[in-house]
Order: C-alpha cells, then structure tokens, then sequence
C-alpha cells in the first residue's frame, strides 16, 4: 500500500468530476494532480478504499479518460475559460474514449451459497484500479445522459480550471475559496473604475 498522498482539490464532487479535477489551478499556474504513478496511487488511496500498485498504463488510462471527461464538460457546460481548455480530443474521440474504457474492465454479481445464506459477491475481470477505471467511465457515461446535467457547473472563479456538480440553487462557485477570490476581484474591478 503506498504512502502516497494526492494534492487534488478532492471537494466532494461526483467520481467523475473529481477525475476532472485532477487537473487544478491556482495563482502559481496549473497543476496535474496525476502527472506520475506515484499521482495516481495517492489519488486511488483517496478516492476509494484502496488498490493496488498503479504502473504506467493505467496512469496513461486514466490520463486519457480525464482528457475525454474534460471535453465533454466543456462542451456539456458552454465552457468558454481559455486556460481550462488544454489541447484535447475532438467530441467523437472523447465520446469513444469514454465508451471504450467504461467496457474495458467488466464487472458483475456472483451469487455466493455455500453457506447456509446466499451472498452477493462483486466479480470484476481485472485488477481494483483498472475496474474503478471502468466504472468511473460508467459513471460518466451516466453523468452526460441524465436529465439533470445542466447542474454540471464550469466554475467561474478567478483562473479556476475546475468543474462542479451544482447541488444547490445558490451555489455558484467549486469552492469558498473561489467565491471569496471573486468577491475580492468584483470589489477591486468595482474600485477601478
Ligand atoms: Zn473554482
């Protein structure tokens, strides 16, 4: 088990907009919160109960599948934030790259009776991190084709690269930190002028 520690923002957000959030800004610029193994073995060990090892392949995995989520956001939310929109796939590439890894690793319920009571057991043909792959693509799938996607927010605070799931009709920002940083620039703009 590593040590690892991630320094993604980690708010809470659906599994797949966190993934999104991997990749974060502040005033130093942006940062990749899965730019190594090491990355993405830190985030695993704070997104889910724990897995093993990751190596190079799943990181280019989910690297990818972070890539897709990102455009189809961007696209789902009208994003127009420059510096949120890194070079990226096209729609068709990201929506087969979403596709492809949700099918990639299957999983499914066994029926476990050899004792006196039947279990359900959880059955996936590969390994944690490369079934949590799948099912954070799932999920995404799920995220774009529910009804209620319009609650999928870009976040408009100053240099923000991030997205949120917007839980409460007043909710306008990822963080308190970001609506402070907007007040702070709303009042400074305000004074400007
Ligand atoms: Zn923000």
């Amino acid at each position: 088990v590593s040590s690892a520690e991630s320094t993604a923002p980690l708010l809470g957000e659906p599994m797949p907009i966190e993934l999104m959030n991997t990749l974060w800004a502040d005033r130093g610029g942006p940062h990749d919160a899965l730019g190594t193994v090491e990355d993405l073995d830190g985030w695993l060990a704070a997104v889910t109960i724990g897995s093993e090892p990751a190596d190079p392949d799943l990181l280019a995995q989910f690297r990818e599948l972070r890539g897709a989520l990102r455009v189809l956001a961007a696209e789902a939310t009208h994003d127009s934030r420059q510096h949120a929109l890194a070079a990226a796939p096209d729609h068709a590439a990201a929506v087969a790259t979403l596709n492809r890894a949700s099918a990639r690793t299957p999983s499914w319920a066994e029926l476990d009776w050899a004792a006196a009571e039947p279990e359900l057991r959880s059955v996936s043909s590969g390994t944690v991190a490369a079934s949590m792959l799948s099912h954070l693509a799932e999920l995404g799938v799920r995220l774009f084709a529910a009804p209620d996607r319009p609650e999928l927010r870009a976040c408009q605070g100053p240099g923000c690269v991030l997205y949120f799931a917007r839980n409460h009709p007043r909710r306008e920002w990822c963080s308190a930190g970001c609506g402070n940083r907007a007040r702070v620039a709303r009042h400074y703009a305000r004074h400007r002028t």
